[in-house]
């Protein structure tokens, strides 16, 4: 089972956005997915339509109560795909914790407590703060994704939470790692991505994901609709991004995919790398733990020679979930 937090103190930077739809297509290929809203405002829990009674069991019980995880876990309306769901009682949750020993460890206790083999992967969402929330986090999750926006400010935010990891890391999880950067809401029409994300690798290497999540309003559509974007629009770029991210990660963790090949023998899979400017990818990522250098506390963007930029919007073809 692979444990992931998926982080940022910033808000909008598409942590939620990459949860639902990250988990969704991991359920799509078979994978037993649990997502964990651990945010507050129950954005992910919202986005996938689960509706909460005002006493249903939620992750605010599990921390103050000690109820099990599964007791809160509900089905969403794709298979393999389940969320463990928050509500609004989870923003007392700092302020109660405060003096209760261990309350760093509350969620990993309850994640090592799920059936084993049940899930395959667990995805936790989490609020825009380095809080208590967010340790729990980093005492829970082994493996840190952390969503980026490529813009100027991104760099200072992204040094800080380096540096914050790898406290806990010396402190209370020598196996926690950053294991992935996302880049999100990708613009297409603008340099400064590009220039962003060479100072972001230069730090971080092939912890930088190849994938990249494009600018794509079918994403911010999809939530409203209560749908994740491969029920919503499974011919989007958003989809398509997703979809590539999903086959990323299984790729490098070295558990081959089955192609399936339709009757002109030509695969369903998305070309990975759609835009201009994607780089190379690694022959896969490490799976142990790696450091890089640390991040310097400011980082200096230098311009980069002109280059050709992404600048199609890529919707491509998929065809339908058979799920949906
Ligand atoms: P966070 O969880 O980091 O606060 P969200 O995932 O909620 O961020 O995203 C913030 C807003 O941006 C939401 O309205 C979401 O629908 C939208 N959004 C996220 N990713 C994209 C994208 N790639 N393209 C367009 N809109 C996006
Ligand atoms: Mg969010």
């Amino acid at each position: 089972m692979r444990v992931v937090a998926i982080l940022n103190q910033k808000g909008g930077v598409g942590k939620t956005t990459t949860a639902v739809n990250l988990g969704a297509a991991l359920a799509r290929r078979g994978r037993r997915v649990l997502l964990i809203d651990m945010d507050p405002q129950c954005n992910l829990t919202d986005h996938l339509g689960v509706d909460l009674d005002e006493d249903a069991p939620s992750v605010y019980d599990v921390l103050a109560s000690g109820i099990t995880l599964e007791e809160t876990i509900r089905p969403t309306a794709t298979e393999g795909l389940d969320v463990a769901p928050a509500d609004e009682d989870l923003a007392g949750v700092e302020v109660e914790m405060a003096g209760w020993p261990g309350r760093e460890a509350l969620l990993r206790k309850a994640i090592h407590a799920l059936p084993e083999g049940r899930y395959d992967w667990v995805i936790v969402d989490y609020p825009p703060s380095l809080g208590l929330l967010s340790l729990n986090a980093m005492a829970a999750c082994p493996e840190i994704f952390i969503t980026l926006q490529t813009e100027y400010f991104a760099l200072r935010g992204l040094g800080q939470l380096a540096r914050i990891v790898e406290m806990v890391r010396s402190g209370i999880h020598p196996e926690l790692r950053i294991a992935g950067i996302l880049p999100t809401l990708v613009s297409p029409v603008t340099n400064l991505a590009r220039e962003v994300l060479e100072e972001v690798r230069a730090h971080f290497g092939d912890r930088v994901f190849t994938t990249r999540i494009r600018q794509n309003v079918r994403l911010a559509e999809a939530p409203g609709h209560q749908q994740h974007i491969f029920d919503y629009a499974p011919h989007s770029a958003g989809a398509h991004d997703y979809e590539a991210l999903a086959e990323e990660l299984l790729r490098s963790s070295g558990i081959p995919e089955p192609v399936e090949e339709d009757a002109n023998g030509s695969s369903d899979r998305p070309d990975p790398h759609p835009t201009a400017d994607a780089v190379v990818p690694p022959p896969g990522r490490p799976e142990g733990p790696v450091e890089g250098p640390p991040l310097p506390k400011e980082v200096e963007i230098k311009p980069l020679p002109d280059a050709p930029t992404n600048g199609k919007s890529g919707e491509r073809p998929r065809p339908e979930s058979p799920t949906s």
